[in-house]
């Protein structure tokens, strides 16, 4: 969950599913973060919802943990 101040600074940002608070500091992240937004589309039940959250990386491999096949993984080749 990302909260904003009333200029749209980022101000905090809280992992959903451990309600942990990352590092933020001058409107920017200073920790790893997965931010995923899922668009519903036309064959879902949701059809045009958004829905969004923030995993702390702790949070992030406990999740990916849970799945019957791994995750697909290679070497950036830019850092951000
Ligand atoms: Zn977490």
């Amino acid at each position: 969950m990302r909260i904003y101040s009333e200029q749209q600074e980022l101000t905090d940002v809280i992992c959903n599913m451990c309600n942990k608070h990352l590092k933020v500091k001058d409107g920017m992240l200073l920790e790893e973060c997965s931010n995923i937004e899922q668009h519903f589309g036309y064959f879902s039940k949701k059809d045009g919802m958004i829905e969004k959250f923030d995993l702390c990386e702790e949070c992030y491999d406990a999740f990916v943990k849970q799945f019957q096949l791994p995750a697909e993984q290679e070497e950036t080749k830019e850092y951000l």
